[in-house]
């Protein structure tokens, strides 16, 4: 069910999408900063909401609400500060955690012969951990938020998940699980 795409879709009518759903919850747009490809960020300043954009989110109108929702929705839902505090305490802690672990393995296969190819496994394993635990959540909140405004992730292009992303670091639900329609959690205000 993807809307055709709409040739009059620009910059304007995003900036109006954005600034209609964060209206609803006294929240105002400052402005959106756009990049190449997909994908999008927001951040909140004293003046308002920055929402980081790809160009490519303009092809479709299902695609470009999704994206802008998704992103309103980590400010609406408090990640937008909070994500960069998570990210940056995932960070810190990915960082302590290899330094651990790296020391550990390399020492238990220094003592006990272990293969040397587990220590980038065992490493890899405890970042998805940490991902999955910090961040995922948050990526589905957001999701929920999109649909619960009309504006589905299962109506929306979204490139394919990097295999890194979707095997082991796992930050964000895969493209087939959001394929699925979910079911809103949140109030939903109907467009
Ligand atoms: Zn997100």
């Amino acid at each position: 069910m993807r809307e055709p795409p709409v040739a009059s879709l620009t910059h304007e009518t995003a900036a109006q999408w954005a600034g209609q759903l964060l209206s609803r919850y006294s929240l105002r747009l400052e402005g959106i900063k756009w990049i190449p490809g997909y994908g999008g960020s927001a951040a909140v300043s004293d003046d308002g909401v920055i929402l980081t954009l790809g160009e490519q989110v303009l092809q479709d109108a299902a695609t470009m609400r999704f994206h802008i929702a998704h992103e309103v929705g980590h400010v609406v839902l408090g990640h937008a500060t909070g994500l960069r505090r998570r990210r940056l305490r995932l960070t810190v802690i990915s960082v302590a955690v290899t330094l651990v672990l790296e020391g550990g393995v390399m020492a238990a296969a220094v003592l006990w012969s272990w293969p040397i190819v587990l220590v980038p496994v065992v490493l890899l394993a405890a970042m998805g951990a940490l991902s999955r635990c910090a961040v995922l959540p948050l990526e589905r909140a957001a999701d929920e938020f999109a649909a619960a405004h009309g504006a589905p992730a299962s109506s929306a292009s979204i490139p394919p998940t990097p295999w890194l992303n979707r095997w082991v670091l796992k930050t964000h639900p895969t493209q087939q699980e959001r394929s699925r329609p979910i079911a809103p959690m949140l109030s939903s205000h109907p467009m």
